[in-house]
């Protein structure tokens, strides 16, 4: 450790080191006795989370705040609104703007305004006014002075006005994450918690705010013990170490330290990093990408990052706080009734898994407003998550008829009615289905969950095309979505990209940890090669038509066509059984062939055409599996070439060789979209 003087220290303090992008960097002096170590920090983040995960229903509210003071303020990227006064809310409002401003200054690809689910601030005035909406342990409320609920659909902070320090580093934390999903879905965890717990130092006073400060609590821990960053890139997020145990905490800190050096310290380390976590997000493998990346190996690393948790000077980031932030938050707040306020609780609680609560409140809200969106919004959601469709459908109903609820109101919507709609019919649910979501991914572009279901919404419908379109947009935003990928692959099939699809499927069937998943790609990819067999057929056989068609003796009918008889038009058919002696094959129905005394059937093999020959058309067993009826069976080409399964016999008299394979024994049409087994 270097130990320097006094006035070293004042120096290093004040020295501007140099500018980037309108941030100054600042030496900080971080002298081991100087500060108290603090071992709750490190874990406070560790804490709040186990807590959420923990959080269990419990009845002990003692009934909504009251409500009669209570206001919201909207700022650009928030809507808050409490009890607390209309002041203190404004003052928590321009906190977590000046946050997001000097977050995204410091890293500007934070900045664009992607949309993404709002962020709802609930400031309360106290800790008695809080205590019923803190998060349950064993049924108890934790005593936090805040605390982070983040969902697909909205993301709560819920804080009082006293909320000190430690707790706004949680927020902060939490808040970050939520910036850096802007990022990719998909960050690493090293990545991802380092920064946020470099931002969650944010200090905003007079002019200027701070972040990168230096954390004692990840310190101390790392004097005790660090981990190897081999260790710990190759911590996922189903890794034991980021979900449970001492080395947990561990892990954190080593993200922390090791962003605090790259971000904080050395640019190129940093730019380094960024490669690293794009090759890995891309599929490569830890090592070889950090090797890639970085050319060294990562003993290199680590000893830097050694030396670096022992230095006694560590830069913070000083930023100039955008005064634009303060001005465009000096809107009053708005008086917010109180089934309105009860209304935001009982949404909060629903996002927060306590049912029974959350029911009181939005119950009560509903007498004294019946027609509440947001209400009905929630307790439309509560129960469909119960499963309890119906239900849920009236409530989202209601609430979808008001002008002013918002897309995921419409989303949840669309959720039940796919619920709704049974596997083989439901046709109208799909449809009323399919607009709520068009509506949803309208109002927010780039609503991934919205749109893979909009993608399902539009399989199920044989919209091949459509669905094909919503599921890139899902796959832009979430590479790793197998899910999406594999209804990509599965609307690919439908337009006849067998190629694309397989070029999906293959990685799926080879990488793919989940069994049903990979179950379902090895199904799409035997389909495939059934698909592009039938896909041959017809363009094999539609080069030969017009030959074919000058071969036919259509004046010469036969027999009075037989009418097909739909046996049944589930699918899969149940084929007819094979006798003894018998042949099925695959191919395209093309033609009959009318001749003195007999038919030929032309049936078209992949690279040949089968001849089959029948003294008379009800010596054949036609059946049909199509949903539509068929062409007549009369002589003459086919006019639509259906797929069939024929039945045939080996032909004991010996014909002149090219007219006749075999004698026809039946003729089953198969439905339309059937794929052969292979
Ligand atoms: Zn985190």
């Amino acid at each position: 450790m270097v130990v320097r003087g006094a006035a070293d220290r004042e120096i290093a303090f004040f020295k501007r080191v140099r500018e980037r992008k309108g941030v100054s960097e600042f030496l900080i002096v971080h002298g081991f006795s100087s500060y108290p170590k603090n071992r709750v920090l490190d874990n406070t983040v560790a804490l709040v989370r186990r807590l959420l995960l923990t959080t269990t229903a419990c009845i002990l509210l003692a009934g909504p705040a009251r409500a009669a003071d209570w206001t919201s303020l909207r700022t650009e990227h928030l809507l808050l609104l409490g009890d607390a006064s209309p002041r203190d809310i404004r003052d928590v409002a321009l906190r977590f703007e000046q946050f997001r401003a000097a977050v995204s200054s410091a890293f500007p690809r934070l900045a664009d305004d992607k949309p993404g689910p709002p962020v709802v601030v609930i400031v309360f005035r106290d800790q008695r006014a809080y205590e019923p909406y803190q998060p349950r342990f064993n049924g108890k409320p934790v005593k936090v002075g805040g605390y982070f609920l983040g969902s697909r659909d909205v993301n709560y902070i819920t804080l009082t006005v006293g909320t000190g320090r430690d707790d706004f580093r949680a927020v902060y934390h939490e808040y970050t994450h939520l910036l850096l999903q802007r990022l990719s879905a998909n960050l690493s965890p090293w990545f991802n918690e380092g920064l946020a717990e470099y931002f969650s130092t944010f200090e905003a006073a007079g002019n200027a705010a701070k972040f990168g400060i230096f954390i004692d609590g990840h310190l101390d821990l790392l004097s005790r013990g660090r981990m190897p960053v081999s260790e710990l890139f190759a911590v996922t997020r189903d890794s034991k170490t980021y979900n449970e145990g001492d080395r947990r905490s561990v892990f954190y800190a080593q993200s922390w330290l090791l962003m605090h050096y790259a971000f904080g310290e050395r640019g190129e380390r940093w730019k380094q990093l960024v490669t690293l976590e794009t090759l890995v997000e891309n599929g490569a493998a830890p090592e070889a990408a950090f090797q890639q990346a970085f050319g060294v190996a990562p003993s290199v690393l680590d000893g830097e990052l050694a030396q670096y948790a022992q230095r006694s000077l560590m830069r913070f980031y000083a930023v100039p706080l955008d005064q634009r932030v303060a001005t465009r938050v000096q809107t009053q707040p708005v008086r917010v009734s109180e089934a309105e306020a009860q209304a935001r609780l009982g949404d909060l609680l629903v996002h927060a898994g306590r049912t029974e609560e959350a029911t009181l409140l939005l119950e009560t809200s509903l007498k004294a407003s019946p027609d509440l969106p947001l209400a009905h919004a929630a307790l439309g959601l509560l129960l469909l998550r119960q499963k309890q469709s119906d239900e849920a459908m009236a409530h989202l109903e209601r609430a979808v008829a008001a002008s002013d609820t918002d897309e995921f109101v419409r989303f949840y919507y669309g959720v039940a009615l796919m619920d709704r709609a049974a596997p083989s019919s439901g046709d109208a649910d799909i449809a009323k289905a399919i607009t709520a979501l068009e509506q949803t991914v309208q109002l927010r572009p780039g609503f991934t969950d919205a749109q893979r279901l909009l993608g399902y919404a539009y399989l199920r419908s044989r919209q091949p095309g459509k669905a094909r379109d919503a599921l890139r947009q899902v796959l832009q935003q979430e590479p790793g979505d197998q899910n999406a990928t594999l209804m990509l692959a599965d609307a690919l099939l439908q337009l006849g990209a067998f190629g694309e699809a397989r070029t999906l499927l293959g990685p799926i069937v080879g990488r793919a940890t989940d069994t049903t998943i990979k179950e379902r790609a090895r199904e799409l990819l035997a389909r495939s090669a059934g698909l592009e067999q039938q896909q041959q057929l017809r363009t094999e056989a539609a080069a030969e038509r017009p030959v074919q068609q000058a071969e036919t003796t259509p004046e010469q009918p036969v027999a009075p066509p037989v009418p097909p008889v739909a046996r049944s038009q589930t699918f899969p058919p149940v084929l007819r059984e094979l006798k003894t002696g018998e042949t099925r094959t695959y191919g395209l129905f093309t033609e009959i062939e009318c001749t003195r005394g007999q038919l030929l059937l032309h049936v078209r093999e992949l690279g040949q055409t089968l001849l089959l020959r029948a003294a008379r058309f009800d010596a054949i067993d036609f059946i049909s599996y199509r949903s539509s009826t068929p062409a007549n069976i009369s002589c003459g080409a086919r006019p639509t070439q259906e797929a069939v399964y024929v039945t045939w016999r080996a032909d004991e008299a010996t014909l002149p060789s090219g007219t006749s394979q075999g004698i026809a024994v039946a003729v089953e049409l198969l439905p339309e979209g059937f794929v052969p087994s292979r």
